[in-house]
């Protein structure tokens, strides 16, 4: 027997040569799709959503799944592929943008949660330039800001980051410190901004500031401006694939007219934010739906003791709570869309869903690389990244806290935040 990996010397190949035949591991195949939809909740999906379902499924398939794991490793941004987003018609997260069709929030969330069961990475590229900076030129952009910026961003010829979360405020985001005062012609913008995706790839940051009313506004700001500067935050565990930045403003002054005329409170911001809680649930569910068809096929095809994983009745009763978990999530996310798309989504009902897909997702993937044995933590066998990705959008667009803190207030009439 001989061995084909390049880094096989002397002592590896002696040792793998002493082993009997029969012992060589398979190579397992773990990224096909499964079915995955028990309660049949996605039997009655329109054509009109299914086509930006199916597509998302393509693209992943095709030029996610093959490449991602390298970028992963390396921590490098594949830009390109945020580009296909937008030549396919994927990045928009529903906002309606002049020239483009009708995107439903149901065909929104299922590009969502199809694109994350491919990479965490790729579907937060979606999430920061459609999800939060295209939606908050779309929600609070005066029509000339519309008409420049919108169909650029949707496009992905125009890179867009949503800056929000400063060094010292992020679940208190609503006490930010970062100003801007009033100049001739515009505003000067001072302050630090933290975590910011796409903050430093040469775009343009939607910058969040405290006027000179003490209310926080809106404001456009080309990255190439004077006084902006960006850094990418290294060391991450998660979403290594998208980078986020550590950003200074230093008297970075911005004109009239790229100040967001509907940005007037933090009312304003947090409309954004709503909208978006809703697309991290949905991520969570693909997360959660790459681990379980992962888990599923390596338990079918890992054999120990004489017999594959699947035939022992402890691990067929953890894969039925997984799928168990799946559906549930499933149920909520598709009947919580139906309310968005009717209009009656509430914060606590948007805070209700993320929190539970959030979290439910966290326990499928702990599961998922739990079976896969050592398996579990290599990249190439996917659930590693997937587990480590959730870590993420456990944290983002609200904690998990912050969530129950949402919905307690509903529960009680009390707010507990501080
Ligand atoms: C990968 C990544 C990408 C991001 N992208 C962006 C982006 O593009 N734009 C942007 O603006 N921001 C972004 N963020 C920031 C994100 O929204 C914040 O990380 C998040 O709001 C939490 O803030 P924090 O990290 O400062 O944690 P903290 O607010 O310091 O919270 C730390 C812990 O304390 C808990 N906690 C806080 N307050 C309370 C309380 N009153 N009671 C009980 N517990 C409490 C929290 O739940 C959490 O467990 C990103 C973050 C990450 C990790």
């Amino acid at each position: 027997m001989t061995t084909t990996s390049p880094d096989s010397g002397p002592t590896a190949t002696a040792a793998v040569d002493n082993f009997p035949l029969g012992t060589v591991e398979p190579d397992y195949v773990l990224t096909d799709a499964l079915g995955t939809d028990p309660a049949s909740v996605f039997a009655t999906i329109s054509d009109e959503d299914r086509g930006y379902w199916d597509r998302a499924r393509s693209f992943v398939q095709d030029e996610v799944l093959p490449v991602i794991d390298g970028y992963w490793e390396r921590a490098e941004y594949p830009l390109q592929l945020l580009r296909r987003l937008g030549e396919l018609d994927l990045l928009r997260d529903g906002v309606e943008v002049d020239g483009y069709p009708a995107m439903s929030s149901m065909a929104a969330g299922l590009v969502n949660m199809e694109i994350s069961r491919g990479d965490g990475s790729v579907a937060t590229m979606i999430a920061v330039q459609g999800g939060l900076a295209l939606r908050s030129v779309a929600e609070c952009g005066s029509a000339e800001q519309k008409e420049r910026w919108l169909p650029a961003i949707a496009a992905g010829t125009e890179y867009a980051a949503f800056a929000l979360t400063e060094p010292t405020h992020g679940s208190d985001s609503v006490a930010l410190e970062s100003t801007a005062t009033a100049t001739d012609g515009g505003y000067l913008l001072n302050g630090e901004k933290k975590w910011i995706g796409n903050g430093s790839v040469g775009g343009v940051s939607v910058v969040w500031a405290r006027g000179e009313d003490g209310q926080v506004h809106g404001y456009l700001v080309p990255q190439d401006s004077p006084g902006y500067s960006a850094t990418k935050i290294e060391g991450k565990l998660a979403l290594r694939a998208i980078w986020q930045a550590h950003i200074r403003l230093d008297n970075v002054f911005v004109p009239d007219e790229n100040v967001l005329p509907g940005a007037r409170t933090f009312k304003d911001t947090a409309r954004v934010l709503l909208a978006t809680r809703l697309g991290v649930a949905w991520s969570a569910v693909g997360h959660a739906t790459a681990c379980y068809e992962t888990a599923v096929q390596y338990a079918k095809q890992r054999v120990q003791f004489g017999r594959p994983l699947a035939a022992s009745q402890i691990v067929q009763e953890r894969l039925a709570r997984m799928l168990s978990e799946l559906a549930t999530m499933q149920l909520m996310v598709v009947q919580m869309t139906r309310l968005d798309e009717e209009g009656l989504l509430t914060p606590e009902q948007a805070s209700l869903v993320k929190y539970t897909c959030t979290r439910t997702a966290r326990g499928i993937a702990s599961n998922a690389r739990d079976l896969l044995g050592g398996n579990g933590i290599l990249l190439a066998n996917r659930v590693a990244r997937h587990l480590a990705d959730i870590e993420a959008i456990h944290t983002y667009e609200g904690t998990e806290t912050m969530q129950a803190l949402i919905i307690g207030r509903g529960i009680t009439g009390t707010s507990a935040f501080a």
